[in-house]
């Protein structure tokens, strides 16, 4: 073993084979879709992880992170922002207006904009606060009614009020029923996505993302297949 080895108790973690696992799938969907792998992103879904298993993800260079709750997030990355200059912090879960302040401050980019008095908040801190903040516009594919997420049909109104606010609006984010085979709901997010000329993609989690990847997902959240089952909360 050389001096410049990698320890081995970090690049043999869990986490880390899990990561590097994920990453070879992700791989091998690009190529059975004929894509580019530089096109996927891998979003790491952090929520009611340990500091442990967020720290070894950074250790093998994992940057792009996912978390669902404001708070949450605050108590995982406040330190770690200090640390790590190159995080992308992504908010992927329900937002309350009131919420907005502390979610403009921390994400850098916001996934889960359903609704115009959420995006005139978050436009109001991002000015006030001197950030740019990229959003990206939730659809309920669905139609769920306890899911967030703004209804198809209301989809292209509301992704041209958001881009009045001066908000970049980057694209489009979706998470299908449960119970339902989740490709019909990716390709209805793709088709929102370009007739309405937007390119970022959020779509697929650990057991369908290499199906999103086939459906053009630029961004798989991933919570699950890399950090294991998590706790119910
Ligand atoms: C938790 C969560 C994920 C990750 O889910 P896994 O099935 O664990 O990969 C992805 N997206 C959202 C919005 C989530 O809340």
């Amino acid at each position: 073993m050389t001096i410049s080895s990698p320890d081995p108790a970090t690049t043999s973690s869990p986490v880390s084979e899990r990561i590097e696992a994920a990453r070879r799938k992700i791989a091998r969907a690009c190529r059975i879709a004929g894509r580019d792998q530089a096109g996927v992103t891998l979003t790491a879904v952090t929520k009611t992880q340990p500091d442990a298993a967020i720290r070894a993800a950074l250790e093998i260079g994992q940057r792009v992170f996912g978390e669902n709750r404001v708070q949450e997030a605050q108590a995982h990355w406040t330190a770690l922002r200090k640390e790590f200059f190159d995080l992308e912090l992504r908010l992927i879960g329900p937002l309350q207006t009131n919420k907005a302040a502390d979610a403009v401050a921390l994400f850098d980019v916001i996934e889960t904009v359903d609704r115009p008095r959420l995006a005139e908040a978050l436009a109001v801190e991002a000015q006030k606060q001197g950030r740019a903040l990229r959003v990206l516009v939730q659809i309920n594919t669905g139609e769920e009614p306890q899911k967030a997420g703004v209804l198809p049909a209301d989809a292209d109104p509301l992704i041209a009020q958001v881009r009045t606010l001066g908000l970049t609006v980057e694209g489009l984010m979706c998470i299908p029923p449960v119970n339902e085979a989740p490709g019909l709901h990716f390709a209805l997010l793709r088709k929102i996505a370009r007739r309405n000329g937007l390119s970022v993609l959020s779509m697929g989690m650990s057991d369908d993302f290499d199906v999103a990847i086939r459906f053009g997902a630029t961004h798989v959240r991933l919570g699950s297949a890399l950090f294991g089952e998590r706790k119910p909360v």
